[in-house]
């Protein structure tokens, strides 16, 4: 007991000898405040949440959606899809679907998986200009896949083999199909390119005797647009229950060309993995 007193004694001498020479007290200098005896009276402005910059995505809905590319266009396909019996005359056919996106790629042009521009123009454009999220339920098939959505003679030189195709509709919008279509057809009017020429300008409409699509489609030199209802052109890449657009490309612009099915374009030049 006496050693531990002693010790104490011994740090406390110690510790103040030290610092009474550089004590804070004695080098600080004071300042007084002065106050007025009703300072409390002083009204004082309640604080108001500071107001926070917005994010990129609030400023500009648009922006929230992610930009179309050709990525958006794979084939739907799959190797777990249900066989489709199809009846071909007398016997029955069987159609399996393709092995989808880990099978094969997008066609190739110039050793690039290539779809075409117009396309992806157009509905980066709907999607800007709506501020709504463009879907797409169909772009490119590959043949197997084509086979197997429908495989009647009608549609085995479907331009969705070629990338020269899309099906979609606009979330938000599913019951306007109207409105997409006047957006593509104000997209040329509007784009600069296309100033002055009237064949792509000016859209016709396709009026046939036995069509097959209640609304007449809309044509100009470049693409071939066509609105389903709700109950028509629907298939297994189609199933949702909303009328769709679907645009087809007539006129290659960079190629100054037809865009036509050959089966060399729809076969061979697909990319395998
Ligand atoms: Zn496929």
């Amino acid at each position: 007991m006496k050693k531990g007193l002693v010790l104490f004694l011994f740090l406390e001498l110690f510790f103040t000898g030290c610092s009474s020479s550089s004590s804070p007290s004695s080098l600080s200098k004071g300042e007084y405040i002065f106050r007025h005896h009703d300072e409390s009276l002083v009204q004082v402005e309640p604080i108001a949440p500071l107001k926070r910059a917005p994010y990129p995505w609030e400023e500009n809905r648009q922006s929230h959606y992610p930009k179309i590319t050709k990525d958006f266009f794979r084939c739907r396909g799959s190797s777990l899809n249900p066989v489709n019996l199809f009846q071909k005359e007398k016997e029955i056919v069987r159609f399996y679907d393709c092995g989808g996106v880990q099978k094969h790629g997008l066609p190739l042009r110039d050793q690039k998986e290539f779809i075409y521009p117009i396309l992806i123009d157009l509905l980066n454009y709907i999607q800007t200009g709506t501020g709504k999220r463009v879907v797409i339920t169909c772009g490119h098939c590959c043949p197997e896949h084509n086979a197997y959505l429908d495989p009647s003679r009608a549609n085995q030189a479907s331009k969705h083999m070629l990338g020269a195709e899309v099906d979609f509709y606009v979330q938000g919008l599913e019951e306007q199909p109207d409105h997409i279509v006047d957006l593509i057809l104000a997209y040329y009017r509007k784009e600069p390119k296309y100033q002055g020429k009237k064949e792509f300008q000016e859209f016709k409409r396709y009026e046939q005797e036995n069509r097959t699509l209640r609304v007449p489609p809309w044509y100009n030199k470049e693409i071939f647009v066509k609105l389903y209802r709700k109950n028509e052109g629907r298939d297994s890449d189609n199933r949702h229950p909303y009328p769709y657009v679907s645009i087809q490309v007539r006129y290659d612009w960079d190629r100054d060309e037809q865009v036509t099915y050959s089966w060399n374009k729809a076969f061979r030049n697909f990319h395998r993995r």
